[in-house]
């Protein structure tokens, strides 16, 4: 059993051999790896070959693979059964680390996946608000909910195909989207569409498209005009939250959010997705108030027992952020020390633990400008970077993820591999 051959059999079986787009290497071309363990920073696949790990389960496994705690947690909850469809303690006591931690949210319902999160936020936000439309951002991607698949980003964006087929126009028109660190567009939206809209959901650090920063003011701008057109300010915090530091993206630039997006972290590797906010709001939740939302398999208890370690192991550990941050930063510092040294065209963002490489001489701030990254380069830099055993993303349009079990020792081979498949790139 090889990589290749279990291709071959998935794509017999699964569109295009995978349960997930970016997943298939379409972007960076070659065939998927098969993974068979992670171990720490470090990921096996079934070729027998070990790589350091930049895709992290794309965020979850901050804590890095195969933490004991959390594997141990786990066992010992499956043997009490693996889900009830009632309450179980675990999820009171997730809920309650999370409402106590995290600004602005008093209640959360847990669900299943950022996808549902978000689209169960942008129903509140609406059935709050009394309001239809709701504005989101060119390149930010907030999951598959038929609303949120106008000009979205990560795989979408890869694919050029930011409209899926089978979203309806109906759905569609009630989507409008503004430019990424655009202030006035997001002005001119709510004077067009006076009254009209529900709410404005935006990656805090957008992530999806590559990763960018906000501008200083950009999101307290937001928090103004939402203000101002009484309507509600989304936070999707399923990369932020829980990552940036403990309170997620509200509490690193301290700007209030009235709905909140969880995701990956929150689930430790396992599908868990959650959304909350202020209690008046979350009241409008089934079975309290009118906006139906519910789940067979949410608040899981195995899923629940996973996240909730992880969460407590970061909740009682500060360090983690301050490691994690800087390994990123010497990462950012490795990568443009080596464009300049090679004189190559390249961008690097950081936030956090959150790095990008663009192979474009533009300041990325925006969907545009990360649009003119080179990605037949990147392609290049990813498959030389897999030979020398570092697992980066498949595509241009997303992350690295650092996590606890990264070592500097880690960060110095990934920065060599770097500057040696760099200096090859420009010859
Ligand atoms: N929101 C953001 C910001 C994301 O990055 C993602 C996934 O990458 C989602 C929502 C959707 O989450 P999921 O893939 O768990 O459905």
């Amino acid at each position: 059993m090889n990589s290749n051959s279990l291709y071959e059999r998935a794509k017999k079986v699964m569109p295009g051999g995978v349960n997930s787009p970016v997943r298939a290497f379409g972007a960076v071309g070659g065939n998927p790896l098969f993974i068979s363990k992670g171990e720490g920073s470090k990921i096996s696949d079934v070729d027998g070959n070990e790589y350091i790990d930049y895709v992290c389960s794309w965020g979850p496994v901050i804590l890095g693979h195969n933490h004991p705690e959390i594997a141990k947690s786990i066992e010992s909850a499956i043997y009490n059964g693996l889900s009830f469809g009632a309450p179980t303690e675990i999820e009171v006591l997730a809920a309650e680390l999370i409402t106590s931690s995290v600004p602005n949210v008093d209640m959360v319902r847990m669900v299943n996946s950022g996808t549902e999160a978000v689209m169960s936020a942008v129903r509140l936000a609406r059935g709050y608000t009394g309001k239809d439309k709701i504005i989101k951002f060119e390149g930010c991607y907030h999951g598959h909910g038929d609303s949120m698949l106008v000009k979205a980003g990560s795989g979408a964006l890869t694919l050029s195909a930011p409209d899926s087929r089978g979203v309806t126009h109906g759905t569609a028109k009630d989507t409008l989207v503004a430019v990424y660190n655009d202030i006035e567009s997001v002005e001119r939206l709510f004077c067009e569409n006076k009254d009209e809209i529900a709410g404005v959901i935006i990656e805090p650090v957008a992530a999806n498209m590559g990763v960018i920063p906000p501008e200083e003011n950009f999101l307290t701008g937001l928090r103004k005009l939402c203000d101002k057109n009484n309507a509600l300010l989304i936070f999707d915090e399923v990369i932020t939250g829980f990552r940036l530091c403990f309170g997620g993206a509200q509490e690193f630039y301290g700007v209030d959010a009235d709905i909140v997006t969880f995701g990956k972290v929150i689930g430790a590797g396992m599908p868990v997705g959650a959304y909350g906010g202020r209690r008046e709001i979350m009241e409008c939740v089934s079975p309290l108030g009118g906006v139906y939302q519910a789940g067979t398999l949410s608040g899981n208890p195995i899923a629940m027992t996973a996240g909730y370690t992880q969460l407590k192991i970061l909740s009682e550990n500060k360090e983690i952020y301050n490691k994690i941050n800087n390994l990123a930063l010497k990462l950012e510092e490795g990568f443009k020390r080596a464009a300049g040294e090679l004189e190559l065209p390249m961008w690097v963002n950081r936030v956090g633990s959150l790095v990008s490489v663009f192979f474009t001489k533009e300041c990325v701030e925006n969907y545009k400008k990360a649009k003119t990254s080179d990605t037949g380069l990147y392609s290049k830099y990813f498959n030389y970077m897999l030979k020398e055993g570092i697992y980066l993303a498949p595509s241009q349009f997303e992350a690295m993820f650092i996590s606890y079990s990264h070592t500097e020792e880690d960060i110095c081979k990934t920065l060599d591999a770097a500057r040696k498949v760099l200096g090859n790139l420009k010859e």
